[in-house]
């Protein structure tokens, strides 16, 4: 019987297993976007774990490759720095016809609109 062990990569060795060069947060938000069963990001170790019998290589790249074809979307919200699902996180936009300038919704509504129109449109 062959024994299920736990895998962890660095998102340095994540990155080079997908052959990208993506940030700790951006690998953050696509674990949680994959939402594959044990499929983890560890916040702790920076690092990205799943047992041995998850194909992470193969779901990973299926994902980066959705990300790239615009099924699934991405966006770093210029407020916190925090990646946002865009399938479930709402938010608003600076420029909305180029979708620039993404606010996540918790940071909109924090934000008075003179706020927003000194920081990000002025
Ligand atoms: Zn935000």
């Amino acid at each position: 019987m062959k024994r299920i062990t736990t895998e962890r990569l660095t998102i340095a060795e994540a990155n080079d297993l997908l052959d990208v060069d993506m940030e700790p947060g951006f690998w953050e938000a696509l674990i949680s976007l994959i939402s594959y069963p044990e499929l983890s990001f560890e916040p702790a170790t920076q690092s990205v774990a799943f047992p041995s019998y998850v194909p992470f290589r193969e779901l990973a790249k299926e994902w980066i490759e959705g990300l790239e074809t615009g099924i699934y979307e991405i966006r770093l919200c210029e407020h916190c720095a925090t990646y946002c699902d865009l399938n479930r996180t709402d938010g608003i936009w600076a420029i909305p016809d180029k979708l620039e300038g993404f606010i996540c919704m918790p940071c909109a509504e924090r934000m008075s609109a003179r706020e927003y129109f000194e920081k990000y449109l002025a």
